[in-house]
């Protein structure tokens, strides 16, 4: 009774507010522009027009804390588990009950789910690879994570910035895998074994190795899809240079990470959100997540047909499995480390 209640209570607000001008407000931290088209869709589906503001990860994090209960802020994207997690346990999401989100995404690449429901959920992974010059470095010599701190690659590594997101998130699952203590002589390695200062993105990393400046880089797996699949030629032919290994085949796995969202704690718009969350689910949200920027999507049973994906990952590889509460949680331990071993 309850139930039927409330649902006729949505209805009439939702066309109240359809008769003025449907709006979600969304705070995104994806930063590809294959997006555009994926907004543009929810919109023509669903009238629902989008008010876009764009930051990073930690900018949105401190935005939604400094803006508190006044925050326009009704929908989230983050890409980063860690980031997500930080999110979730500093109360800056709602969690939400969402049958078609439940069914469509499963359960590892969810918030830990209480009660009201689940505070966000993950809607494309990516890995974290290693990348190197063919002609310079053995592959066995990159099979692990592990070997980027082996004196045989001294000053042949270039990664960017320690601090940045992407790293974190890596070197918290390596220290989840390995403990503090090894982890930091792993990370000491890598500042041993670095060829230049950490400095911009992962696809500058990956033209230095084409450059010769380096020879072996580190690099979320879409960044290379989209050289490999670039119009460019001198693109093609970076790629055509170097090797893409999916490290720790033989042992933990690869390190994966999560592009997720969540409604925001004080969403206005929160049944538009939950509405704009649930598209990102449908297959074909999930198909511009694999075609558009190169991602793997989590709803299980989409097709991809992505040659790039396929070609450096031969098809399936093996994935970290571990807990993104222990990755996210490690990330304060990480910076320390980082800081103590000079890894800027
Ligand atoms: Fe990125």
């Amino acid at each position: 009774m309850l139930r039927t209640a409330i649902a006729i209570g949505l209805i009439v607000a939702t066309s109240l507010a359809s008769a003025q001008d449907q709006v979600v407000n969304l705070y995104s931290a994806r930063h590809y522009s294959t997006d555009e088209a994926l907004y543009a869709n929810f919109t023509k589906t669903t009238g629902i027009r989008i008010n876009r503001v764009d930051a990073d990860d930690a900018g949105i994090l401190a935005r939604l804390k400094a803006e508190g209960s006044a925050s326009p802020a009704d929908v989230i994207l983050l890409v980063d588990a860690a980031r997500l997690y930080k999110g979730e346990v500093d109360g800056l999401f709602q969690p939400i009950q969402s049958k078609v989100l439940e069914s469509a995404i499963p359960p590892q690449y969810r918030g830990k789910a209480s009660a009201q429901g689940t505070p966000w959920f993950g809607y494309s992974t990516r890995a974290r690879v290693i990348v190197y010059d063919k002609l310079k470095v053995k592959r066995d010599d990159v099979e692990s994570y592990g070997l980027l701190a082996d004196p045989r690659n001294k000053g042949k590594v270039c990664l960017r910035s320690g601090s940045h997101p992407y790293n974190l998130s890596l070197f918290g699952a390596v220290t989840e895998h390995l403990g503090e203590q090894k982890a930091e002589a792993w990370l000491k390695g890598i500042v041993a074994n670095m060829a230049r200062a950490p400095k911009g993105g992962d696809t500058d990393q990956i033209k230095a190795v084409g450059s010769g400046e380096c020879q072996i880089a580190v690099s979320n797996t879409y960044y290379i899809a989209r050289l490999m699949r670039s119009t460019q030629a001198d693109d093609r032919a970076l790629m055509d240079k170097v090797g893409i290994v999916f490290p720790n085949q033989s042992s933990w796995g690869t390190h994966v990470n999560i592009a997720g969202g969540a409604v925001a704690r004080h969403a206005k718009n929160r049944a538009n959100a939950i509405r704009f969350l649930e598209y990102l689910a449908s297959p074909e949200a999930q198909n511009y997540f694999a075609n558009g920027n190169n991602e793997w999507p989590t709803v299980q049973g989409v097709a991809i047909d992505n040659p790039a994906l396929k070609a450096m990952s031969g098809g399936s590889f093996k994935a970290e499995t571990i807990p993104l509460s222990a990755v996210g949680a490690n990330q304060t331990k990480v910076q320390q480390m980082l800081d103590r071993v000079g890894f800027k």
